[in-house]
């Protein structure tokens, strides 16, 4: 079918940044085939299928969340005012092992369609019940480049500080790793596209990171990572390899223009220089760094040349919030107001992202050819207006709610704040239910011995 926006403000984010005060997209099946002037587009294509009247209303390009695990939003509330290593070991850990299939594939669904709702149209998932999450891709319509997050030191050898590696784990994860990328990639229509997703240096050994980036090269698939996100790491790779974890990632293969590396924000001069090198994408998570009182020294490293996108990573779905976040911490990191402005935020969001998943020519801004990821933003809506400079109203101002509707391969998932394949209701309950299951089992396995028996325990007693 074909869809005509018209009468919009339309942000393209195209190499000159062309901004169309009154402007249109014509889309025909999955792909762009216009975008100009509103009166020209109209003209030039007099009957289509559909007709957006998008007066009012600020167009954009899909959003793209670099780095997410949808099944983590089970911890929102429960992490927030902790530290990172109390999160980490006390919680993520425990909770993943324990989270059955069907709630994690709940949870999953559920922040598939939040991020819908928040204007995002790609998301880079690593999971490690990933085979759970993959089939919301099809019931929501979004599109997703996912791997399994894998490791073979398990999280007891974490909490107590042996790093012991299971040999069987890694047998498993690795296999499970590969069978998923090799099964699901093409997936969805085409919309799943499969990664390589080792958890980190800290939980995975040299011999699974080796195999990992093998079995990479060999099906031609990108690796996802996290790196440089705490202490632990150098203090794992220190002890095992007597080299500091940057380093170390460099040495396994884990650097590279194939290799998104997340959050980089416990590193150095040398460090930097290793992903300067290598042209490594960073991931940057900025608002959930900054809930942990850290930030990656982001305006400097892209001034450097380094390319960077943004993510949720957990428990956040609200992608303006995650971009204002952006400019903000920049800011406040060098104390200059003009760090990231929000032209460089939006690029970050949407053709920084694509860049790092290799999919520059495909997705990340609104050109003839590309696919049809189209967000349109309502600038109508209190909070929002008076529109005086859609770029900076949008990212300065404009939240989730703001969002109206939703492409994805011209197809309208959200229309006019109604979703289309999903009943958002339903979707909701079954996610409390498996919220609620998932954490009195854990409360009743951990009550004497964890500390995250301090979470509000009378709530799932
Ligand atoms: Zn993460």
């Amino acid at each position: 079918m074909s869809i005509l926006i018209k009468n919009a403000t339309v942000v393209t984010n195209d190499k000159k940044k062309t901004i169309y005060a009154l402007g249109a997209v014509f889309i025909d099946g999955k792909k762009i085939k216009d975008v100009g002037p509103s009166k020209e587009i109209e003209a030039r294509y007099p009957k289509p299928g559909r007709v957006i009247d998008a007066a009012g209303k600020v167009v954009i390009p899909g959003l793209i969340s670099l780095h997410t695990h949808a099944g983590w939003t089970c911890f929102r509330g429960m992490v927030e005012d902790r530290t990172l290593y109390d999160a980490a070991v006390g919680t993520y850990n425990p909770m993943n092992a324990l989270m059955s299939h069907d709630e994690r594939r709940r949870m999953g669904l559920y922040t598939y369609m939040e991020l819908l709702r928040s204007g995002v149209t790609t998301v880079v998932e690593m999971e490690e019940d990933i085979e759970a999450v993959a089939p919301a891709v099809k019931t929501s319509g979004i599109r997703s480049a996912m791997g399994l997050m894998a490791v073979d030191v398990p999280a007891e050898s974490l909490i107590d500080r042996t790093y012991k590696v299971d040999p069987a784990l890694r047998k498993d994860q690795n296999e499970r790793s590969i069978r998923f990328a090799k099964d699901w990639h093409g997936e969805s229509d085409g919309r799943i596209t499969t990664l390589i997703a080792p958890r980190g240096v800290a939980n995975c050994s040299e011999e699974q990171l080796t195999e990992l980036r093998k079995a990479a090269d060999k099906l031609g698939r990108r690796i996802a990572i996290h790196l440089g996100w705490g202490k632990l790491e150098n203090e794992v790779t220190g002890k095992k390899y007597n080299k500091k974890a940057f380093q170390y990632a460099h040495d396994v293969g884990m650097m590279g223009e194939d290799v998104i590396t997340t959050h980089c924000y416990v590193a150095d001069e040398d460090d930097f220089d290793l992903l300067v090198k290598t042209k490594t994408h960073i991931g940057h998570c900025p608002q959930v760094n900054a809930m942990r009182g850290q930030i990656a020294p982001i305006a400097d490293l892209r001034s450097r040349g380094l390319n960077v996108g943004l993510g949720t990573d957990n428990y956040f779905s609200d992608f303006f919030e995650v971009m204002r976040s952006a400019a903000t911490v920049a800011r406040v990191k060098t104390a200059n107001p003009m760090a990231l402005v929000s032209e460089d935020v939006l690029d970050m969001a949407t053709m920084g992202a694509a860049r790092a998943l290799g999919m520059e020519n495909e997705l990340g801004s609104l050109e003839k050819g590309k696919r049809a990821d189209v967000t349109i933003v309502d600038a109508g809506m209190t909070g929002l207006g008076p529109l005086n400079n859609p770029l900076s109203n949008l990212i300065w101002h404009a939240t989730m709610h703001h969002v109206h509707t939703v492409l994805v391969d011209g197809e309208v998932l959200l229309d006019a704040g109604k979703f289309t394949k999903l009943d958002e209701k339903k979707v909701q309950a079954e996610t409390k239910d498996a919220n609620h299951s998932a954490w009195a089992r854990f409360v009743q396995k951990y009550d004497s011995t964890c500390a995250t028996t301090k979470i509000a325990p009378l709530a799932y007693s």
